[in-house]
């Protein structure tokens, strides 16, 4: 596993426990929902425009990251300005993203 894979795994692991993990899987689902919504049923744009999946992929180069993460840093890359007009552009060649 990359460094940035490793990375973006424990930034997820971080939003797990600080959202008490059933709390997390429940906000994912929903947002993935309004996200499917926001972006007119396309389920790859939806995906890496949850907050969770927004604040993973753009920190997993920041191998410092984990180490100087605020609590609840997820929470600011719900606004569509953390990542631009029209959500999250940062979507990897097929195959690679994760789940
Ligand atoms: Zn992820």
């Amino acid at each position: 596993m990359a460094p940035e894979e490793l990375n973006h795994e424990l930034i997820h692991t971080l939003q797990q426990w600080e959202m008490e993990f059933l709390l997390f899987y429940l906000w994912y689902g929903v947002e993935y929902v309004v996200r499917l919504v926001q972006y007119r049923f396309d389920a790859t744009k939806a995906y890496y425009n949850i907050s969770f999946e927004r604040e993973a992929y753009a920190n997993e180069r920041n191998l410092d990251y984990l180490r100087k993460r605020r609590v609840f840093s997820w929470w600011r890359y719900l606004r569509e300005d953390t990542v631009g007009k029209g959500g999250c552009d940062n979507v990897p060649a097929e195959g690679t993203k994760d789940e």
